[in-house]
């Protein structure tokens, strides 16, 4: 089995861990990023999304001088005659407007100034006392008087004022000049600027002021201001930072929040002037042809601009409705990004990817809801971009540690795959494995020394790295321990891991790792791994290294064998073969291009007949043994069938010289026994010629004659026994179906004479309707003959014999001759059917016999494919058995 590989995420100590370290790295980045107040166009950028439209002013109407006033004017509104301001601030002075605010610059003098001048003083005179504000514009540097913490207004060098008697005329002079952020856009507002010693409001205060009915001369008892608060009325104050700015409030996109009329429409009477009772009327450009006095507003759709003059009117309506806006402050959110950072580090590192992603989302979508809730309510602008940064780089780096982590993870998969696809790639060769061992061993780990150590078997292959190290030298100790405890062993800075293949040890790795580097940790594991996966590579080698030597041995034995051995596929092709076989068979029949073995046999001299025989033994498909004669030699030739691999085994033995040698004893023995017969023929027939002549000799003489004629007969039936031994082994006799019952009779018939001289008790016990023993006749006539003559040879005179014959199992008939005679030995059973072995004991000393009775019985008994055997004891009595098949139906006549 694999290891089931680490899982991305750790113990819950060790992701405290992680989410404490990326929380701490985050909060620290984001904190600098913070202070040096980078990123702050995204970041004022994304505090726009505060911004929705409310609903439309009620205090406010915006006289425009518009693309049709321009056109019907001339391009210049400056250059227009002062009397058309004159008509208009006579009109809405009619209209009982509150307040007429220009965010027109009257710098240049013209001939009709009179004029205007003189409207002013009227509608200052009538009874709705409507207030008119003129601008002012900051021009030359800029000074910002205040340092860091300070608070003090900001201060131009100079001032563009309202030609004279304008100037005097009006209830507010007011600078109109606003202040751009870093991202173009304009969110704050002057409360002073200075220039000389003179100190003015600015448009949308002193417009707000007008609006109060405050004259300007009260301005100074109206307006305290205690640091950073401006209070403007009981119920206004204003938050300014230190250049005196004050954050105002947007209330819908361009052209949305405040009704805008035409000036040249108002002029020419097509506007019901009712619109401008009581309110504050604002006139100035508003043009979309050229880009003079338009701004970026945070509330602008779609980077469409704003005109001065609406910013202008935002920021009254922010002071009418007490809407300022506050920025929040330092300290809340640094609170809010550390929290933030570490909080969600914490939560992260817990989750899988995916939960992490979702994670950050729900909380960034919190955070923004919270932070808008706050907007509406406080009005505080919160900083949306550090805490999401805070939300989200926690995600980030989580998940990219994790796809490290898993990365490796991958890397050290692929790795050990690639060594475990490897060893199994070495074809097989265990030094080439531990070389590639060693390899990967040096890759995981820095190791000074290491030794791969692999069992075979009884051997044992050692692979020190680097070469020539002497590391087993060093290293034994250790991995004779893991060779001993199965397990890892870690010693200081050594190491030493088994490789077990199924709870067996095939191998140990030992290593010294360099320096003051510990074991353990992420290499052991490692190691361990791989000593997992190379197991069952390194067991396959291992076995087939076993077996290839193993055949390599028996090959050798085959091959070096002086018999002649051959393989034979299922169709009788000499598939493979030994040295021996080659230069008996196959080179003599060079010339040869068939390789079935009859043929090749027949080629080299074995005659057609006996290759025809040859072919249908094999045809049968089993094993037999033949003897084939290839010219003047003669071969034992044995086959064997390996039925599962369809194979024949051949081999052939080259028994000429034994042959030759069989051949010429059976001569001899013929000769020699031949030779005999009729001299002994004549010795005992002279010899009882003179037995018979009692008279003419005396008693001592008959006696010696006795002898002589006892000493022929033993040599008469020696050379008998010996020939018919002769005969059975060497002369082929064919078997007939040979009644058994009536063989015995006879056998039983010729013995009586004997039986009864001796006094013996005989019963037969014969079975009727015996089957038909496939054999030979003279054969099994002599072998029953030889047992009851020993039985009745060596029961002493009044002895019980028994002879039962009987079928004992429908393929047997069994014979049994039962006699209380002598008794024969342990010892002496298991010799007793070897030729000429006799017994030798007191009583049976006298007996005549050659011992090739019983040898005789045996060889006849299992050349018809049956067994004999005794069961005796010693003065007790013998019993033999033979059993022998009998004819099955159908089974041939002939052997
Ligand atoms: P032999 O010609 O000596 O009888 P056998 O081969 O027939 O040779 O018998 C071998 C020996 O077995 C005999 O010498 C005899 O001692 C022993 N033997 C054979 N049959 C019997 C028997 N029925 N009872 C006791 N001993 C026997």
């Amino acid at each position: 089995m694999l290891p089931v590989p680490q899982s991305t995420k750790g113990s819950s100590r060790a992701n405290i861990k992680q989410g404490f370290q990326i929380g701490l790295f985050v909060t620290v980045l984001l904190l600098l990023v913070w202070s040096a107040n980078l990123f702050a166009n995204i970041r004022l950028n994304l505090s726009n999304i505060y911004f929705v439209s409310a609903e439309t002013s009620e205090h406010i109407v915006i006289v425009a001088l518009d693309d049709a006033s321009l056109g019907v004017y001339g391009r210049s509104p400056s250059q227009w005659p002062r009397s058309l301001y004159g008509d208009l601030l006579e009109l809405l002075g009619d209209a009982e407007a509150r307040v007429v605010a220009f965010d027109l610059l009257f710098a240049e003098s013209s001939e009709d100034d009179e004029i205007l001048a003189e409207t002013i003083r009227q509608i200052r005179a009538s009874d709705t006392r409507t207030r008119v504000v003129m601008p002012v514009a900051g021009a030359g540097d800029l000074q910002m008087i205040a340092g860091e913490g300070d608070t003090a207004p900001l201060a131009f060098a100079n001032v563009l004022l309202p030609v004279e008697p304008l100037a005097e005329l009006v209830d507010y002079l007011a600078y109109v000049n606003t202040f751009a952020d870093v991202d173009g856009t304009i969110r704050r507002q002057p409360s002073f600027i200075q220039s000389g010693d003179l100190t003015r409001l600015s448009f949308s205060l002193a417009t707000y002021l007008a609006y109060l009915r405050i004259p300007s001369a009260a301005v100074p008892q109206v307006l305290t201001s205690d640091g950073d608060v401006l209070q403007v009325t009981p119920e206004r104050t204003l938050h300014l930072d230190y250049n005196g700015l004050w954050v105002q409030n947007y209330f819908g996109s361009p052209g949305t929040t405040f009704p805008i009329v035409s000036m040249q429409a108002v002029l020419d009477g097509e506007i019901d002037l009712a619109l401008f009772n009581d309110k504050i009327v604002l006139v100035g450009l508003i043009s979309n042809q050229g880009a003079t006095d338009r701004y970026i507003a945070p509330s602008s759709d779609s980077g469409q601009q704003m005109a001065g003059v609406e910013i202008q009117a935002h920021a009254i309506e922010t002071l009418i409705r007490d809407a300022q806006l506050r920025e929040q402050s330092a300290l809340s959110q640094i609170v809010i990004i550390v929290v933030l950072a570490f909080g969600s580090a914490m939560v992260y590192v817990h989750l899988r990817w995916y939960w992490k992603l979702a994670a950050s989302l729900c909380l960034l979508m919190l955070f923004f809801a919270a932070a808008s809730i706050s907007f509406s309510i406080r009005h505080e602008i919160v900083n949306l971009f550090h805490p999401g940064l805070a939300l989200v780089l926690p995600v980030i780096i989580s998940n990219g540690l994790d796809i490290t982590v898993e990365i490796r993870r991958r890397q050290n998969t692929e790795f050990l795959l690639e060594s475990v696809v490897s060893v199994s790639n070495q074809q097989m060769a265990t030094d080439m494995i531990l070389k590639r061992i060693a390899a990967d061993v040096q890759r995981i780990a820095t190791v000074e020394m290491g030794v791969a150590w692999l069992s075979e078997g009884d051997r044992e292959t050692i692979y020190e790295f680097p070469d020539g190290s002497q590391s087993a030298q060093t290293l034994r100790s250790i991995y004779n321990r893991a060779q001993a405890a199965k397990t890892s062993i870690i010693e200081d800075t050594q190491l030493a891991i088994p490789i077990l293949w199924q709870q067996r040890l095939i191998g140990v790795i030992a290593v010294q790792l360099t320096g003051r580097q510990r074991a353990g940790g992420k290499s052991i594991l490692l190691l361990e791994d791989l000593a997992q996966r190379i197991a069952p590579g390194l067991e396959n080698a291992v076995l087939y290294s076993e077996v290839r030597r193993q055949r390599e041995l028996l090959e050798v034995i085959l091959y070096t064998s002086p018999t002649c051995n051959a393989i034979l596929d299922n169709d009788y092709t000499v598939s493979r073969a030994n040295e021996a076989f080659h230069t008996q068979f196959v080179a003599k029949a060079a010339s040869f291009d068939s390789m079935q073995l009859f043929d090749l046999l027949v080629e080299i001299g074995l005659d057609e007949e006996s290759g025809e025989e040859l072919k249908e033994q094999f045809a049968k498909q089993q094993a037999f043994q033949k003897q084939v004669i290839l010219g003047n030699r003669t071969f034992d030739l044995h086959t064997t069938r390996l039925p599962v691999l369809e194979l024949w085994i051949v081999v052939l033995n080259d028994i000429t010289a034994l042959s030759e040698l069989s051949r010429l004893k059976t001569r001899m023995i013929r000769m020699a026994s031949h030779g005999l017969r009729n001299p002994l023929a004549t010795l005992l027939g002279y010899g009882s010629l003179l037995q018979h002549d009692k008279n003419e000799l005396s008693e001592k003489q008959l006696k010696y004659i006795g002898n002589m004629i006892r000493a022929g007969k033993t040599m008469r039936t020696i050379v008998e026994d010996v020939l018919s031994l002769e005969q059975l082994r060497s002369v082929e006799v064919p078997f007939e179906p040979t009644p058994i019952e009536q063989l015995v009779h006879e056998v039983i018939d010729r013995h009586r004479p004997d039986i009864a001289m001796k006094r013996q008790n005989f019963s037969a016990e014969i079975a009727g309707d015996l089957p038909l023993i496939h054999g030979q006749p003279t054969q099994l006539s002599q072998s029953v003959t030889n047992l009851l003559g020993n039985a009745v040879k060596y029961t002493p005179e009044g002895g019980n014999i028994t002879l039962r014959l009987y079928q004992n199992s429908p393929e047997s008939i069994r014979l049994e001759i039962e006699d209380t005679g002598y008794g024969i030995s342990s010892v002496a059973q298991k010799k007793l059917f070897t030729e000429f072995y006799r017994v030798k004991t007191k009583e049976t000393a006298e007996i005549p016999g050659t011992g090739l009775g019983l040898s005789l019985v045996k060889s006849v008994v299992e050349a018809h494919g049956g067994s004999t055997w005794v069961e005796s004891e010693e003065n007790v009595g013998s019993t033999f058995f033979v059993e022998l098949p009998v004819v099955k139906d159908g089974e041939n006549n002939d052997k």
